[in-house]
């Protein structure tokens, strides 16, 4: 059977293969090609380490966390959330927040992670009133109206205390909610 040329995957010239398997036309090609599969898999394994680090129930995301879970790049989020694509919650510059399930809808599954063995978890939010803030000091801290704070309360089950007047609501879990990583 006559051979036919191939295109090389590494520099696209065409070459005459030496076997059916050969796919670049010479070693140097060859050794681009392991080189870029190197870097690719050390991409993937910071990747991997970055989305290790986002909690697995956090329900608002920051764009590039987002990106990293969906595998989706940041510049394509920003584009479809001003677009209005992706509904979003916008807490202000840099603070654009996508709902993880939004997400999902759109992009599918968020990449498999291992997840930390999960001993029986203790709470780790105090109702101490040091440890809170008060639903005004949420929405002024966030620029965000406290009926907004409320609803965000409510749909993902933030423990709350009152004290006197005021309902209080756990730092860590509110700076949970509301912050994300913007600079990864
Ligand atoms: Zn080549």
């Amino acid at each position: 059977m006559k051979r036919l040329n191939k295109q090389c995957l590494v520099c696209g010239g065409e070459f005459l293969p030496k076997n059916v398997a050969s796919v670049y036309c010479s070693p140097k090609c060859s050794k681009k090609a392991y080189k870029q599969k190197m870097l690719r898999l050390k991409k993937e394994e910071e990747i991997k380490v970055l989305a290790g680090k986002i909690p697995e129930n956090k329900a608002f995301l920051s764009v590039p966390e987002a990106g990293i879970l969906f595998g989706v790049a940041k510049r394509t989020l920003y584009r479809l959330v001003s677009q209005g694509e992706i509904p979003s919650v916008n807490l202000g510059i840099r603070l654009v927040r996508i709902d993880r399930s939004v997400m999902a809808e759109m992009f599918g599954p968020a990449r498999s992670l291992p997840q930390p063995e999960s001993a029986p978890k203790k709470k780790l939010y105090s109702l101490e009133k040091e440890d809170c803030y008060s639903i005004g000091e949420i929405a002024e801290r966030f620029q965000i109206s406290e009926g907004s704070v409320y609803n965000h309360i409510r749909k993902y089950s933030i423990p709350t205390r009152q004290i006197g007047k005021y309902v209080y609501a756990p730092k860590m879990e509110i700076d949970n909610l509301y912050n994300g990583n913007d600079f990864i």
